[in-house]
C-alpha cells in the first residue's frame, strides 16, 4: 500500500473528513483491519488565510511547497492538498517535489464527465469561483461552469470563512445555499460542485434539487484508491 501525504488544516474541520473518508474507503475495499497509511502535515490556517486576503499567493505557495517536500522526505508516495482554493499554487508546490499530486479539480471533472454532466454550478471561496486556476481545469475538459451572481459569491465566501471553517453549521446558511443552488439550476446547471472542502458539512444530496459533487468525497476516495492501486 502506498503512503498518502496529506496537506491539511485548511481548515482542519474538513481535514477530519478526509481522514475518515480515506480510511472508510480502504476498509471497504480491503476489509478486516486494513487502514490507510497516511502522513498528515496540518498547517496553521490563520497564516495561509492572511496571505490569501493580502493576495500573497507566492508566499503561501512557498509554505505549502516546503510542507510537500517534507512529506516526500518522510516517505509519502503522493500528495493530497486538502483544499480547493490552495490548488491555485499547485504548480508552485509541484516544482518542489518529484512525487505526484492528485489535483482536486481534475479528479472532480472526471467524475462529472462520467456522470454525463455538461453544465455545472461551482460553489467555493471567491477565489475558486472568480479566478481561472480552478475553472480552467473543468473548461479544458469540455464542461460549462456557472457561478452565483456577485451577491451570491460574497455570501457563499462569507459563510465558508466565518462559519464552516470555524465548525459552525446553521439551518439559515443551509437555506441560503439551497436558494443559490436553485438559481444556478435555473441558469442551466444540471449538477453542483461543492468546490470547497467544508461545504459538505452543510449541504448534502437531500438538500439539493440537482446532483451534488462533493470535492472532499471525490478527492478522498481517489486518494484511497490510488494508494491501493
Ligand atoms: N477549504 C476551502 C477550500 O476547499 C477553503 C479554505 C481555503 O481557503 O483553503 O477551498
Amino acid at each position: 500500500m502506498k503512503t498518502i501525504g496529506l496537506i491539511g488544516g485548511m481548515s482542519w474541520e474538513s481535514t477530519v473528513t478526509y481522514y475518515q473518508l480515506i480510511n472508510q474507503t480502504i476498509k471497504k475495499e480491503m476489509g478486516g483491519l486494513h487502514s490507510a497509511k497516511i502522513l498528515l502535515y496540518s498547517v496553521d490556517f490563520a497564516e495561509i488565510e492572511q496571505y490569501q486576503a493580502e493576495g500573497e499567493w507566492e508566499k503561501s505557495g512557498e509554505i505549502l511547497g516546503a510542507v510537500a517536500k517534507n512529506l516526500q522526505k518522510a516517505g509519502a508516495d503522493f500528495i493530497v492538498l486538502c483544499t480547493n482554493t490552495m490548488h491555485k499554487v499547485a504548480p508552485q508546490i509541484l516544482e518542489q517535489i518529484s512525487i505526484p499530486m492528485i489535483h482536486i479539480a481534475e479528479a472532480t471533472a472526471d467524475v462529472l464527465i462520467e456522470a454525463g454532466i455538461q453544465t455545472v454550478a461551482l460553489l467555493g471561496t471567491k477565489y475558486t469561483m472568480t479566478q481561472d486556476f480552478y475553472k480552467e481545469k473543468l473548461i479544458e475538459r469540455g464542461l460549462t461552469v456557472v457561478v452565483p451572481d456577485e451577491q451570491g459569491i460574497e455570501r457563499v465566501n462569507h459563510i465558508i470563512y466565518n462559519e464552516l471553517c470555524l465548525g459552525a453549521i446553521s439551518d439559515e446558511s443551509r437555506e441560503e445555499f439551497i436558494g443559490i443552488i436553485n438559481q444556478l439550476k435555473d441558469n442551466g446547471a444540471t449538477g453542483v460542485i461543492l468546490g470547497c472542502t467544508e461545504i459538505g458539512l452543510l449541504i448534502h444530496q437531500e438538500d439539493s434539487p440537482i446532483p451534488v459533487f462533493d470535492t472532499t468525497e471525490i478527492h478522498a476516495r481517489q486518494a484511497a484508491l490510488e494508494a491501493i492501486k
